[in-house]
């Protein structure tokens, strides 16, 4: 039930809190090479290449290739759904976590008759509002006779998945050009987040949230 604060949020911090994404950048590397690369390409010395990387960074069709050397890691937690989304950009590689292993380890350890640690669960694996308690515990049933097929059937879309994913500064700038005006609010806060941890922010898209 909404509550009397709840309801007193500013619209944009109640959207914030019934959905979530939290983006840490694992590694980021490429971009002295990238640059001697330019360097060769534009037969000019190395110190002028960040002022020219700059420039050429929103050229495309050939002029930002440069972009193609410089590799990011974020470690992305974020429900199905939008990974959903996020899995048409095909120019990038992602490792994820198990479903399975969350589901048959991590809620079997939990007690099903203890509402406590059950809602904590909830709290840890699923955006609010995306799993009810009566599914959940369908959930954990089908887990307990290792139906695998029924635990997958069951789960919510709001499930969180944590993934490792790895790709060029140029795969990231397609992805901020086409996602920043997005109505799924999850990608204007993956944008903000990666932006704010990126090394080279400048060679991006300009993006207002
Ligand atoms: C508003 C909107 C609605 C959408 N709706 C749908 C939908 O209903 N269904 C759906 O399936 N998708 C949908 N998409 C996704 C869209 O079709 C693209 O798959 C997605 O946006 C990824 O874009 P991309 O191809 O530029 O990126 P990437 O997949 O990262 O590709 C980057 C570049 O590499 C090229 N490329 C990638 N793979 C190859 C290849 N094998 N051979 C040659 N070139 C390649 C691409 O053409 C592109 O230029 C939608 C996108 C938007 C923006």
């Amino acid at each position: 039930m909404e509550t009397a604060v709840e309801k007193n949020r500013p619209a944009e911090v109640q959207q914030r809190a019934a959905f979530y994404i939290r983006v840490e950048k694992a590694n980021e590397s490429g971009y002295e090479a990238a640059l001697t690369g330019l360097a060769h390409n534009k037969k000019q010395s190395l110190q002028k290449m960040g002022i020219v990387a700059e420039r050429l960074s929103d050229k495309d069709g050939g002029h930002n290739k440069f972009l193609e050397s410089i590799i990011v890691w974020l470690d992305v937690r974020a429900p199905r759904y939008w990974w959903q989304e996020a899995d048409t950009f095909r120019l990038s590689t992602k490792q994820s976590e198990s479903t399975m292993h969350t589901l048959t380890g991590e809620l079997l350890a939990v007690n099903p008759e203890d509402p406590a640690s059950m809602q904590t669960f909830l709290q840890q694996n699923f955006e609010p509002d995306s799993c009810s308690l009566d599914t959940l515990k369908e959930i954990y049933r089908a887990a307990e006779r290792k139906d695998l097929v029924g635990v997958k059937k069951r789960l919510p879309e709001g499930f969180l998945q944590t993934r490792m994913w790895c790709m060029s500064y140029r795969t990231l700038r397609n992805i901020i050009l086409q996602r920043r005006m997005h109505r799924l609010p999850h990608w204007k806060e993956f944008i903000r987040q990666t932006l704010s941890q990126l090394d080279h922010p400048e060679l991006m898209p300009g993006f207002t949230e």
